[in-house]
């Protein structure tokens, strides 16, 4: 079985095979990976520090950067096909999911490539005789912590934005899924001075945590939890390290009776199939107007009944979940829902002919759950579905808001002044009206409010967390 070796310091380590990465179609081992060892990890960012400062990098021109990402952009392109079969073994996801996957993260390197050379200061008028100068400088050793949901996109997102801002990078991908992680270093290894792109795996207990509180790292990106979140941050504060936080979330989509049905029903369906329900946005809760109720449940309970489970490479409308811990964590969320509310579709596993030792659950909607139940206000992170009804647009944002969490909210009607209305007092980081997602736009500010994280990532805002601002007043 092949062994996927970490990058430190310019150099390919294949160290000890300590943890086996499976398919989730199919349950059988991929590759194996190794858990960094805290000398490892101190290596890294000894390197790191070292590649930052260096002339060589320093004189790295910042369209130089940026071309070199747009060539990362037409090099996933090319092997577009290839890279989406890696990530949907890795995750599971059916293989049309994986190639847009593949495509986002082409278009992050392509989109900040772009940028690399147009991230300015300024300069600020105070009296004559002094010129007042903002720059805005690289941070220096950026850390980048993956989940295993959307490796691809996620590793591509936060690393392009720091390599275009002049930043080394020291990625550590999730234990489950580093196969596309290490396509990407393995192209810019040998393009970037020895040191500035590394690539450290392992458990996120051991690994994760010591590179979070190591003291030689300036930022980290961590995409996951809300407890490995706080953790992270826990960790970070004690250096005074700045974090970027992208959690987790219950998002609603919120339904009125004069919506557009055809549309609104294929989003809210899509909006918790996507990625097996996996999926940080997922549109978790649907809270529908109560005089629709019947009708539009009727009809989305035909939709997903319809739904074709099966493995990422047969390519159907959902894949597996993750691993075994998943599986078990979801049946017995799926137990819970039997017991404690009125499921209308789904509610169990499933069993895929040819794949029998896969983690496939059925599309499920439940029904019928008390607002507080924990299966109404915690992320399940499967595709399992929660309805609610509303009576007015103000009873919506009520509901809408009454979960920890805040980082998407999805608003279907055709009045334009209910749609305004909701959408500014929803707390959620990013609103969608009449869609869900916006068709992936990657050059939107995403991020969280409240327990769904801190700062944004997305678009030309997301360059800030990587260069830090100096003020230089020049007398003359
Ligand atoms: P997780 O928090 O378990 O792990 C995420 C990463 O953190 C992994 O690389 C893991 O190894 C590492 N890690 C674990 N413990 C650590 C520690 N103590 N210190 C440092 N690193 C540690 O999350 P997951 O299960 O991989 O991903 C699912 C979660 O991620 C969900 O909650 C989901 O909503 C969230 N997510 C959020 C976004 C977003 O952009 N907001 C995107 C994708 C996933």
């Amino acid at each position: 079985m092949e062994h996927i070796p970490m990058c430190i310091n310019g150099e390919w380590v294949v160290g000890s095979k300590d943890i086996q990465v499976c398919n989730p179609s199919t349950g059988k081992p991929l590759v194996t990976i190794s858990n960094a060892t805290a000398e490892q990890i101190d290596q890294a960012v000894e390197s790191a520090n070292r590649a930052f400062e260096s002339k060589e990098w320093r004189k790295f021109k910042p369209f130089e950067r940026g071309q070199l990402l747009v060539e990362l952009a037409q090099f996933i392109r090319t092997h577009a096909e290839q890279w989406a079969k890696l990530e949907s073994m890795d995750v599971g996801k059916p293989l049309t999911q994986a190639r847009a996957d593949v495509e986002a993260a082409a278009r992050y390197f392509e989109f900040y490539g772009g940028a690399a050379d147009k991230v300015m200061g300024e300069t600020i008028p105070i009296e004559d005789g002094l010129l007042n100068a903002v720059v805005l400088e690289p941070v220096g050793v950026t850390v980048h912590i993956v989940p295993w949901n959307y490796p691809i996109q996620i590793t591509s997102r936060s690393v392009a934005a720091a390599i275009a801002t002049g930043n080394a990078v020291i990625i550590k991908s999730a234990e489950d899924t580093p196969l596309t992680t290490h396509e990407i270093v393995k192209w810019l290894k040998d393009r970037l001075p020895k040191g500035i792109i590394q690539h450290v795996t392992g458990y996120g207990r051991d690994s994760g945590a010591y590179l979070s509180s190591h003291p030689g790292i300036h930022h980290i990106t961590f995409t996951g939890s809300v407890p490995t979140g706080i953790s992270v941050m826990q960790a970070a504060a004690k250096n005074i390290v700045p974090v970027t936080l992208e959690l987790g979330g219950k998002s609603p989509n919120i339904v009125f009776k004069d919506a557009i049905e055809d549309e609104a029903l294929e989003g809210v369906m899509r909006a918790i199939v996507q990625n097996a329900g996996q999926t940080c946005s997922a549109g978790a809760r649907l809270l529908i107007e109560h005089t629709y109720k019947e009708e539009f449940l009727a009809k989305l309970v035909t939709l997903f009944e319809k739904i074709e489970v099966g493995a990422g490479e047969q390519d159907l409308d959902m894949g597996p979940l993750l691993n075994e811990t998943q599986y078990k964590k979801i049946t017995n969320l799926l137990e819970m829902a039997r017991a404690d509310g009125h499921v209308l579709t789904g509610g169990k596993e499933l069993q895929i002919e040819g794949y029998p030792e896969g983690y496939y659950v059925a599309p499920t909607i439940v029904d019928g759950l008390d607002a507080a139940h924990p299966l109404a206000v915690e992320e399940i992170f499967g595709p399992v579905l929660t309805v609610f009804t509303f009576e007015t647009a103000a009873e919506a944002i009520t509901s809408a808001n009454a979960t920890p969490y805040g980082l998407v909210a999805g608003i279907w009607t055709s009045n334009v002044n209910t749609a305004h209305y909701v959408a500014s007092r929803v707390k959620a980081g990013q609103v969608f009206i009449n869609n869900y997602g916006a068709a992936g736009g990657i050059q939107m500010p995403f991020g969280g409010y409240k327990k769904s994280g801190i700062g944004r990532e997305k678009g030309l805002v997301a360059l800030r967390n990587y260069t830090q601002m100096k003020n230089i007043a020049i007398r003359y």
